[in-house]
């Protein structure tokens, strides 16, 4: 059995306390390793070894700094296969989708902060008539916290770390324990890098536990956070009472708006993906379709078919569309959201149960679901499932489409497709959404602002909005 260790001072260490939690493997439901359970003194060991680290990191040239980030990105690419199959069994996802976005991404997550730490600039203002002159000095905070939730493991961890570490900060950092293996595998490669030991520390362990031992460390400057509204609300509330800096990425229930005048098979494409990659765990899926009434027929038959045609699969199935569910716990609470359509909120078009894979009837596969709707009060349209479940529903007009999209407490992406400019700006403007798409779904460009509004978060990540917010910024006056 694997037993996964922190990596607290440039060493991979065992938990002080000796306490250990089962990792399972969501596509088989065995337990397949073991991670530690730390408690408060393995922070405290974290937090030593980070603020020891931090005068020289702080201080350490921004090309070198630079050049140690693009090291690790190199060494993810190099390990891309290691590191895809290890998330792939970790979370349950397709091999595929690992290889070809997760992994990829972390090492472009670590190459793009590596660049944008050199392209870093602080502004000036000549106070003109006053001969005076006004700097900002952008210094990093010290040592922070980031922490990741287990759809997109690696991912998302990386896209806090990198930043965090390219503004010269030290980090304590605490991937989801549900999905902790890649996160312990990054640890080999910041060794192998030669980021000096104590710059970035991997701390594991429960979130009730170690993640809120870590939110609570008095000396912690900031919170990077991703995850459910509920914990995010709770973090909150606990930097508030010590002013830290807190940047939140909370859950989201987007609409996906769909117009008669669209590129047709192109929405129909993105939107098979916007509803169900990554088994619908992706904080940005389109899980609300808002369709006009005069195509709505037309969609509802072409999706439901193209729905039942996804392969489910083990995820070391090259072909597998859909791998396995999370964990036990989460399919049980998609599972109960579904049974909110049996008892009346909504009318089941396809899918809907659960799926045995032969020789791994163990495993939690679910099939994709799509469930019509004609109440936008009820849960399955105000509540996130985070799963392979999306509503459907018709509007009429656009002031309707509008209405329904803004209509949950949720405000992160939406996507619009129409090919009308009156319209698009009209939605592009109106939509309460951190992130709008049109034409398209999860778009990405790393130097734009993400986050979201209402319960979807507060703050931005993502470009220079990361690196200023890993940055406390001083002005300077100087009179001559
Ligand atoms: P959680 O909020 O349960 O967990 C997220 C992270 O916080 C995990 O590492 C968790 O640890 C940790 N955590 C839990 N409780 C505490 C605590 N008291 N103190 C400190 N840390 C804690 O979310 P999930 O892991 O269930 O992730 C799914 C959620 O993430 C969804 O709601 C989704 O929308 C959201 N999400 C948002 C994104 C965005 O960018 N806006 C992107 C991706 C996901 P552990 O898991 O070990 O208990």
């Amino acid at each position: 059995m694997i037993k996964i260790l922190n990596f607290i001072d440039g060493q991979f260490q065992e938990p002080v306390e000796n306490q250990w939690l089962d990792n399972v493997s969501p596509a088989s439901g065995e337990i397949y390793s073991q991670s530690p359970n730390s408690t408060a003194s393995d922070i405290e060991l974290a937090y030593q070894a980070a603020a020891k680290a931090f005068p020289a990191w702080s201080q350490t040239d921004i090309n070198q700094r630079a050049r140690v980030l693009s090291k690790i990105a190199n060494l993810l690419e190099e390990g891309l296969e290691k590191f895809a199959r290890a998330e792939s069994k970790d979370n349950g996802k397709p091999i595929n989708l690992a290889k070809t976005v997760d992994i990829p991404r972390a090492a472009s997550n670590f190459r793009f902060f590596a660049q944008a730490i050199t392209q870093f600039s602080s502004e000036s203002h000549e106070s003109v008539g006053q001969n005076a002159i006004n700097y900002t000095l952008r210094k990093p905070l010290g040592v922070v916290a980031c922490i990741s939730p287990w759809n997109l493991p690696l991912y998302l961890f990386t896209w806090k770390i990198a930043p965090a570490l390219a503004a010269g900060n030290c980090v304590i950092a605490k991937p989801s324990e549900v999905t902790p293996m890649t996160a312990f595998l990054l640890g080999e490669i910041c060794q192998e890098a030669g980021l000096p030991k104590g710059v970035l520390n991997i701390v594991h362990g429960e979130g009730p536990v170690t993640g809120q031992a870590l939110i609570e460390h008095a000396d912690i400057k900031a919170i990077s956070f991703t995850g459910g509204t509920a914990t995010g609300v709770h973090i909150a509330k606990l930097a508030g009472a010590h002013l830290k800096k807190v940047s939140l990425e909370l859950g989201g229930k987007n609409p996906n708006i769909i117009f008669a005048d669209c590129d047709y098979e192109k929405m129909l494409d993105t939107t098979m993906r916007s509803s169900f990659a990554n088994q619908g765990q992706i904080c940005l899926c389109g899980s609300r379709i808002l369709v006009e009434e005069s195509i709505y027929e037309k969609f509802k038959t072409d999706f439901i078919a193209r729905t039942k045609s996804l392969v489910i699969a083990h995820p070391d199935n090259e072909d597998a569309d859909l791998g396995a569910i999370v964990s036990h716990a989460h399919m049980q609470k998609i599972l109960s959201y579904i049974d909110l359509a049996k008892q009346g909120q909504g009318k089941i078009l396809c899918g809907g149960k659960q799926v045995a894979i032969e020789g791994y009837e163990n495993g939690y596969y679910l099939e994709p679901t799509v469930i019509e709707i004609d109440s936008i009060d009820c849960q399955l349209n105000q509540e996130e499932i985070f799963g392979p479940v999306v509503t459907i529903m018709p509007f009429s007009t656009e002031a309707e489409a509008l209405q329904i999209a803004n209509s949950t407490a949720y405000g992160l992406s939406a996507s619009v497709w129409t090919n009308d400019l009156k319209r698009t700006m009209k939605f592009t403007q109106e939509l309460q959404a951190g992130i709008v798409w049109v034409n398209t779904w999860m778009l990405r460009d790393l130097r734009t602002p993400f986050g979201g509004l209402k319960a979807s978060g507060i703050g931005r990540e993502g470009g220079l909005e990361a690196l200023r917010f890993f940055t406390e910024t001083k002005n300077v006056c100087i009179q001559y």
